[in-house]
């Protein structure tokens, strides 16, 4: 099998001092991994240059997981706003805030695809009674989904309508599996639909994967079609197949991954307080070229 990790590579802790870490994405123009602090209410920021945290914004309304558009800019769930956002000159513009009339839940995690598409996950968490990540509310279109938004048209379709808490969300590398985990308590697992990115079809769910200890919050998926997921207590990668190729130990419940670095080969792992990094011997899949 080929080596996952770098040869000699441990786990780093490059910062401590979050309750709830969760969102990473790397900034390939700043060198920085940006990521939510969600019960904090703070998006931090670490600098792969000088090898410090930061506070890039603060009173942002619980935002959660990120990613980059096509042309480069974070797009990021906020639980708060109960929206997924753009950030235009430091600032968040709401991109989608309701279907059919009825606001979201809270969004928690997003993708964007080769066309340009929003792909987001939304379930409660960020409304519930403790208002720990968000403003107690309620569920105003009575489920937790999985949406697509294209922002030429506008139209925001459900794609996923089965899943109970969905939670992280990858493509694989030719976009042809979308990956979405639920972490509700009593069946939690990655799931796995066949997609027509282009059309907004999702076909043929099937369990793809379960992580012990659960849950598989959030995820990235490599040039390879490797799965790196969350897990209670560690970060695993999972082959194309779901396989167990691979655990690395963390000492904290992990969140959510990212790839980024110079060269693409750091993962970065947001865990409970802490941002972590360890060095693999791949990169992220990258997106595929947008349809003609
Ligand atoms: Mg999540």
């Amino acid at each position: 099998m080929t080596e996952l990790l770098a040869p000699g590579a441990t786990l780093e802790r490059l910062f401590t001092g979050a309750v709830w870490a969760e969102g990473p994405v790397w900034i390939p123009q700043e060198r920085v991994v940006r990521w939510s602090d969600i019960p904090n209410d703070r998006i931090l920021a670490f600098d792969a240059t000088t090898g410090t945290t930061r506070v890039h914004r603060e009173h942002v309304e619980y935002t959660n997981g990120r990613t980059l558009d096509r042309e480069g800019r974070v797009v990021q769930c906020s639980q708060g706003r109960r929206s997924v956002e753009r950030e235009i000159d430091g600032e968040p513009v709401t991109i989608v805030d309701r279907w059919e009339g009825g606001r979201f839940n809270s969004p928690n995690d997003v993708v964007v695809a080769s066309d340009g598409t929003i792909w987001f996950t939304d379930p409660p968490y960020g409304i519930l009674e403790s208002g720990r990540e968000g403003h107690p509310g309620e569920q105003e279109y009575g489920g937790c989904y999985v949406f697509r938004l294209d922002e030429r048209t506008g139209e925001v379709r459900p794609v996923v309508t089965e899943l109970e808490r969905p939670n992280g969300i990858a493509f694989s590398p030719d976009e042809s599996v979308l990956y979405v985990s639920d972490t509700s308590e009593t069946t939690p697992a990655i799931h796995a639909y066949d997609v027509d990115v282009a059309r907004g079809e999702v076909s043929g769910g099937r369990v793809f994967a379960t992580v012990e200890p659960p849950a598989s919050d959030g995820f990235r998926v490599d040039v390879e079609g490797r799965v790196w997921t969350s897990s209670g207590d560690s970060v695993q990668v999972l082959a194309p197949d779901g396989a167990l190729l691979l655990r690395v130990p963390v000492p904290e419940v992990v969140a959510n991954v990212c790839f980024g670095g110079e060269d693409g080969h750091d993962l970065y792992v947001t865990a409970t307080t802490s941002l972590y990094r360890i060095r693999t011997a791949t990169t992220a899949a990258p997106r595929p070229a947008p349809p003609a």
